[in-house]
């Protein structure tokens, strides 16, 4: 499928073609079109979309109830949670990794299993 930011867009205020970027923000990398005279900035629609339902669930506190299981005990993540990290393309590995890094905090990372080797 074409993308939109595969055609030449030129800045509406200076007529100059724009050049791709790749903005980052804080948790997302956006793709943009800048424009290097007035430093304007058009973001992927897509992109922008995504960093919106991104923010929107960002931060957000869910109450889950902790059961047990065997000798274990267990959480149910929230669908809307599961169903972003999917739409994002990323492989939903049934290995995340666990970390208890604080008293009251535990948190787990989703993704490319070979990127976990830090
Ligand atoms: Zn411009």
């Amino acid at each position: 499928m074409k993308d939109i930011f595969d055609a030449k867009i030129l800045c509406e205020k200076c007529n100059k073609p724009m050049i791709r970027k790749i903005v980052d923000k804080p948790g997302a990398a956006l793709r943009a079109m800048k424009c290097e005279t007035c430093k304007s900035i058009i973001y992927h629609p897509t992109d922008l979309e995504k960093y919106k339902q991104f923010n929107s669930l960002k931060g957000k506190t869910y109450n889950v109830k902790l059961r047990v299981v065997g000798n274990s005990h267990a959480i149910s993540i929230p669908k809307e949670i599961i169903s972003f990290i999917q739409e994002q393309g990323k492989m939903m590995d049934d290995m995340v990794r666990l970390c208890f890094d604080d008293m009251k905090r535990i948190t787990l990372r989703f993704g490319d299993r070979k990127r976990w080797k830090e």
